[in-house]
């Protein structure tokens, strides 16, 4: 017992901190050779060193953090030459690293270093020459040495030969990893390339986004999830992959976990900037429910990168990579090739969804384009009936009745009235579209009998339904484009009628108010229809959108899209409320004259 505790007490005291210095492990684990076979490129250099150097033992020892692990070995005793490695208790390499100088020792026994290394009884070190096995990088990843079971003087020509031969060692172990990182890097350019195909296949991004989330396993993370950032700010998960398919639904669970806390992956979102998930899986510091924490456990996650997807200046997204060990430091290259991933993808989902949107305009266009034509139809049919009619008489030489012309002409007039007013509403949705603004003509209108009129006109069209107009003052006076504003009244009471299958009530009620910034009518059409199912409403505004429940009503969408625009243009502002199933309310303040 006494002996263990003396080993251990040992072991603390005369291990150099370097040995644990995670920068140091971590490239010791990236060198790839703790815990490989003997290979001939090695052993030629430690058989060579025991040849010239006339030394029993030669070793390359890799120092890990609590053993050294012999890559080579010549002339080592059983049962260490098949074990190949020993604990720190039996290491004169790791004085070696500490110092990083090469250790030259004469007689272990009696030198203040290591006189109680384990090595001495066990292994037979007496005389030790080492040489510190240091990395292009600067990392000391062991040493190359030679042993000799006497008291030797190793002269300098000794340590001049020593330090050549661990330079080729060193030159080896670097050619390796640069070979590997060379082949890795070609690894990930092909699997870009492979990500574009990928990408380029479809225009279904969800589909092609859980392709590239299992491209991306295990090249460049254990586990992968995308989410993307919908138009009204919320995020959605649309792939997830991990090496073991029983572990996707398990990392999805985690995620969604995630969403609760304060989260790296929200964050990278709103900041389009790259977080690391740092401490996020250790029970410490947990950031989530640690009910979750068994799965973490069970797919061993120890760190992840969330990085944002952004294409054309806007967060389409984010692609989170998790990862089942430490990585405090990520290869530069795959942190580059981790923005290439995310910004591919962004462009593959901004690009799908403007084809979408380009798609819809198209069509919601070429709708209102058929609606246009069909509208116009009707008044072009009434002028060519009057003309035919007045042209048949000239031609039978009636006498022509001057009241019959005046009405015949006053009805082509109101015709192509009603045409020019299609065409200007036309020409106002074409601007809408380009994004312009209106040239608005004010005049100073009572709007309380611009409601009226409207409602009145209206209610001729839709004899099912019963039109009506409260008003708390008989008159209100504002300054409008009453052209435009009749437009508004116009679109909102068709959509109160239309969408109001069975007929009904629609109520339409006017009040006025004051407030810091000016006196405001309050205009409220309000219907029981078929109303807006809660899904669709935060969209309802915007061009050609039309709700879920519309089927087999005529429309374009650009109704409630061209109502905002004017009516925000003349400072006023537009809501809707909705419940489906129960009816709809659209509420409008516009200014007053003062
Ligand atoms: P149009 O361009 O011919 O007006 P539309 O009526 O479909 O076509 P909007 O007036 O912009 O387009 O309305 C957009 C959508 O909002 C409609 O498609 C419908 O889903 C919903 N909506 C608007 N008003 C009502 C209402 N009063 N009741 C129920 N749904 C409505
Ligand atoms: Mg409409």
């Amino acid at each position: 017992m006494d002996d263990i505790s003396g080993k251990m007490l040992a072991l603390e005291t005369t291990t150099p901190a370097i040995v644990r210095d995670a920068a140091r492990l971590a490239a010791l684990r990236h060198a790839a050779l703790l815990d490989t076979p003997a290979e001939e490129a090695f052993d030629r250099l430690t058989r060579l060193a025991t040849k010239i150097l006339h030394a029993p033992t030669a070793l390359v020892a890799l120092v890990d953090e609590d053993r050294q692990f012999f890559k080579s070995c010549v002339g080592l005793p059983e049962p260490w030459a098949s074990q190949r490695e020993t604990p720190l208790s039996h290491s004169f390499c790791q004085h070696t690293i500490a110092s990083g100088e090469p250790l030259v020792i004469v007689d272990a026994r009696v030198h203040p270093l290591v006189h109680d290394n384990l090595a001495i009884r066990d292994l037979n070190v007496v005389a030790y020459a080492g040489i510190p096995l240091i990395t292009a990088d600067g990392a000391a990843l062991g040493s190359f040495c030679v042993i000799d079971g006497q008291p030797r003087a190793w002269t300098a020509a000794e340590i001049e030969i020593l330090k050549e031969l661990s330079a080729s060692v060193i030159a080896e172990i670097d050619l390796r990893r640069a070979t590997r990182e060379a082949q890795h890097q070609a690894k990930i350019q092909q699997f870009l390339a492979q990500v574009s195909r990928v990408l380029a296949d479809s225009l279904d991004y969800e589909t092609t986004l859980q392709s590239v989330a299992r491209l991306v396993v295990p090249l460049l993370a254990d586990g992968c999830v995308i989410d993307v950032i919908e138009e009204d700010g919320s995020r959605r998960q649309v792939a997830c992959a991990a090496a073991a398919t029983t572990h996707e639904s398990l990392i999805q669970e985690l995620c969604s976990a995630l969403k609760d806390a304060p989260d790296p992956v929200a964050e990278a979102a709103r900041m389009g900037q790259m977080r690391q998930l740092v401490g996020v899986f250790d029970a410490t510091e947990a950031l989530f429910n640690a009910s979750y924490l068994h799965i973490v456990r069970q797919l061993n996650l120890r760190s992840g990168l969330a990085i944002p997807m952004i294409a054309h200046e806007h967060i389409v997204g984010v692609i989170t990579l998790l990862f089942t060990e430490d990585h405090d430091q990520y290869a530069a290259y795959d942190l580059i090739a981790a923005e290439d991933l995310a910004h591919r993808a962004a462009l593959a989902v901004d690009n799908a969804r403007l084809y979408d949107v380009a798609r819809q305009a198209i069509l919601a266009r070429d709708n209102l384009l058929a609606m246009a034509s069909h509208d116009l139809r009707t008044p072009l049919g009434v002028i060519k009936g009057y003309a035919h009619l007045i042209q048949m008489r000239i031609d039978r030489a009636e006498t022509l009745d001057k009241g019959v012309l005046d009405a015949s002409f006053e009805r082509i007039d109101g015709a192509v009235q009603k045409m020019v007013y299609q065409l200007d509403e036309l020409v106002d949705i074409s601007h809408l579209q380009a994004g312009q603004t209106l040239a608005l003509s004010y005049e100073l209108t009572d709007i309380v009998r611009l409601v009226r009129r409207t409602v009145e006109e209206q209610q001729e069209l839709a004899p099912r339904h019963r039109l009506s107009v409260v008003s708390e003052l008989p008159e209100l006076i504002g300054s409008y484009d009453v052209v435009r504003v009749e437009r508004v009244l116009i679109n909102l009471l068709t959509n109160s009628i239309k969408y109001s299958t069975r007929g009904g009530d629609i109520l339409v009620s006017l009040a006025a108010d004051e407030d810091g910034a000016g006196s405001w009518v309050t205009i409220r059409v309000q219907d029981h229809g078929i109303g807006i199912p809660a899904a669709d409403l935060s969209q309802i505004f915007q061009r050609f959108y039309r709700a879920g429940n519309v089927d087999g009503i005529k429309g374009t969408g650009i109704g409630l899209a061209t109502v905002e625009w004017i009516v925000t243009q003349h400072g006023g502002q537009v809501a809707l409320e909705s419940t489906e199933g129960v009816g709809t309310t659209v509420t409008l303040r516009l200014p007053l004259a003062q």
